[in-house]
Parts: C-alpha cells; sequence; structure tokens
C-alpha cells in the first residue's frame, strides 16, 4: 500500500484527464510497464482524508469494507500509464464518463490532495513464437494499449483497435513503426459493437500473433470468442480481461 499525492490534472480531450501522482513512496513499486495496473484509493466526497487500508495481502479488500462508509476510501482499478522513478512520479488517464464516483474525484482534485496504490501487476503476456501483435480495446484500456506500445517499441508489428465514446477523444497517437491505430468512434451504440464489428472485418496478421484485449466486459468476451473460434487463434495466445461491466459500478 503506497500513499501518494496528487501533483497534477490536465484534460488530454473532453473525455480523457491525466493525473500525476508523486511522492517517495513511488520507490516501493516495481516498474513492470506494459499494462502495469493498480488499485487506486481515493476519498469519497466530503471526506476530509484518505484512510488506507494496512494489509498488503488479499485481505486489504474485507479491512475497506470493514470501515464504516464515512470514511471509507473508492477503490477503482487503473492502468500507470507512465512511471518517472526520477522524479517520484507516475501519470493515470481516466476516461471520463457521467454517474462514476472516479469522473467525479478527477473533476475536484487539487495538487496536494491524497491518493494510494496497490501494484496489480501485468497480463500482457506476448509468446515468444508470435511473429505479430492485435490490441483491441476501448476507452478504458486506451491507456494501457499506449503504455504497450511505448514499453516495447521494437517489438513484433501490431494492429490496434480501439473504440472511443466520441470522435473528439481520437487523438493522434506517437506510433513505432510497424504498428497500425484504427479509431472507431462510438457514438450510441453499445460498448464494444464498433470494435467487434472492425475486428471481424480486418486482415489479421499472417502467421501466429499475439491478440490482448480489454474492455467493456462483452466486448472482451466477444473479441475474444472471435478469434478463437471464427479465426483459430489458439486460446493461449490471446489475453482477454473485462475492465469494466456496463449498467455496474466497481466493487469498493
Ligand atoms: C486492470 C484494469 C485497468 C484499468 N485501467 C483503466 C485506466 O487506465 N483508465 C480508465 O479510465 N479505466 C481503467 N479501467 C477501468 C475502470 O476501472 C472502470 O471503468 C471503473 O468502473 C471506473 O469506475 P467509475 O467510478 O468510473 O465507475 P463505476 O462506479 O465502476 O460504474 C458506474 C457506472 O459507469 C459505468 N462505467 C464504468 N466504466 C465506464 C467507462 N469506461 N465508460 C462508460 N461507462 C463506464 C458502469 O457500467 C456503471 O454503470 C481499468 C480496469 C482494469 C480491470
Amino acid at each position: 500500500m503506497i500513499t501518494l499525492e496528487v501533483r497534477r490534472r490536465e484534460s488530454l480531450s473532453p473525455g480523457f484527464a491525466r493525473v500525476t501522482l508523486g511522492g517517495p513512496g513511488i520507490r516501493h513499486l516495481v516498474p513492470a510497464g506494459a499494462d502495469q495496473a493498480v488499485r487506486l484509493f481515493f476519498p469519497r466526497k466530503g471526506q476530509s482524508g484518505l484512510r488506507m487500508p494496512t494489509a498488503s495481502n488479499e485481505a486489504w479488500m474485507a479491512q475497506v469494507l470493514l470501515m464504516p462508509k464515512a470514511s471509507r476510501p473508492w477503490v477503482r482499478n487503473l492502468t500507470i500509464r507512465s512511471l518517472r522513478p526520477e522524479d517520484q512520479e507516475l501519470d493515470i488517464e481516466f476516461a471520463l464518463h457521467d454517474g462514476s464516483p472516479m469522473t467525479a474525484w478527477v473533476s475536484r482534485v487539487r495538487p496536494g490532495d491524497a491518493a494510494g496504490i496497490f501494484d496489480l501487476g501485468t497480463m500482457y503476456r506476448p509468446p515468444a513464437h508470435a511473429r505479430g501483435r492485435l490490441l483491441v480495446g476501448d476507452e478504458s484500456a486506451l491507456p494501457a494499449i499506449l503504455s504497450i506500445l511505448d514499453s516495447d517499441p521494437d517489438a513484433s508489428p501490431a494492429d490496434v483497435f480501439v473504440e472511443v465514446a466520441a470522435a473528439h477523444d481520437i487523438r493522434s497517437v506517437p506510433t513505432p513503426p510497424g504498428v497500425r491505430v484504427h479509431w472507431l468512434s462510438r457514438d450510441d451504440e453499445r460498448p464494444g459493437v464498433r470494435v467487434l464489428e472492425a475486428v471481424r472485418a480486418a486482415e489479421l496478421p499472417e502467421g501466429p500473433f499475439y491478440a490482448w484485449v480489454a474492455g467493456e466486459s462483452r466486448l472482451a468476451t466477444t473479441v475474444r470468442r472471435h478469434l478463437v473460434g471464427d479465426r483459430g487463434v489458439p486460446k493461449r495466445d490471446v489475453t482477454f480481461c473485462g475492465y469494466w461491466r456496463l449498467g455496474r459500478s466497481s466493487p469498493g
């Protein structure tokens, strides 16, 4: 459990904000790159400070749930978009949306506010035999996809499919050679529909490739089912993860 403080907040587009957290506690975080994620703890509206659990094993969640709501923090999963140990800083990029404790926190944070993290490690594991990569996700997975691309610029070629809530969130991103990014705007469609259509229609990398898929839970399962069932990709070459569930709040 590492307690940090907010250093700054920047808007990246109407639907995205970056918050930089910092402090000496960063030295306890082992940089793993790629899609390294954390549990982020932040105060509820009206709380004067942050109360963190103390257990660094599975008991922490029980500790949080046993706290009275008046002092219990919110807990959400987020990706480390970039880590700068030399500056004792890390960045997190938030996909903003209505009805969200996380979005409300991002809109009210001020430099000096406390926030805590707990390292979750990585899921991205391309096998040695992969000659290409397919990265698929929605806005919640965009920070992880960009971080994967940054952390291994010499990796095999990659096709990237990203669905964002609206066209105003499509931004220019630096891409290493051999990486093609295909943006999809969801507009009024259900999350994951547009990106699944695009992957279905795509010519996928030739030869064995590794697929990493994350986003709304149905997006993750339907894209994985398509790759395994219709395209014959071996299950072991697909990493998939539901990052959030439509209509359901994250526990904690
Ligand atoms: C390993 C991992 C890494 C993640 N990394 C990031 C990251 O770097 N940046 C990021 O923004 N998210 C990331 N997420 C997703 C994030 O944890 C969830 O979106 C979370 O539910 C956000 O909490 P909330 O307070 O906004 O909404 P909640 O209180 O959990 O949900 C409230 C409502 O909002 C809906 N909702 C939740 N997320 C979204 C969304 N993205 N778009 C539209 N509606 C939504 C829910 O269905 C629910 O109806 C990650 C998730 C995982 C598992």
